[in-house]
């Protein structure tokens, strides 16, 4: 590979990508210790602010595993590449002027 070469290197995961998974990871780290509620619930908090907690029918743990994994999801899915084949669809966002004027005329 000499500097004038033109092909850029081929990766198999972007680095936004990688970095967006990294993000959600420590952006979603359990802090403190687990607490115990008057009720009897468990509690402990994310780094993101949220109140993780079990729950009549899910566990403490069950819930801050579903938490990252959307965690992670959201972080990937923000920068995935376009037209990618998708588990989910990606949620629309704000409406062109042109996306609106055609649902308006359907
Ligand atoms: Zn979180």
């Amino acid at each position: 590979m000499t500097v004038d070469d033109p092909a850029p290197p081929v990766v198999p995961v972007s680095a936004e990508m990688r970095y967006a998974k990294v993000r959600a990871a420590t952006d979603h780290t359990t802090v403190g210790v687990v607490c115990e509620t008057p009720d009897g619930r468990v509690t402990i908090a994310c780094a993101c602010g949220m109140e993780l907690t079990n729950g009549p029918t899910w566990t403490l743990d069950e819930h801050i595993r579903l938490h990252r994994a959307e965690a992670r999801y959201l972080a990937l899915s923000a920068v995935a590449p376009p037209g990618i084949p998708r588990l989910v669809p990606l949620a629309p966002t704000t409406a062109s002027p042109a996306t609106a004027s055609r649902a308006t005329t359907d």
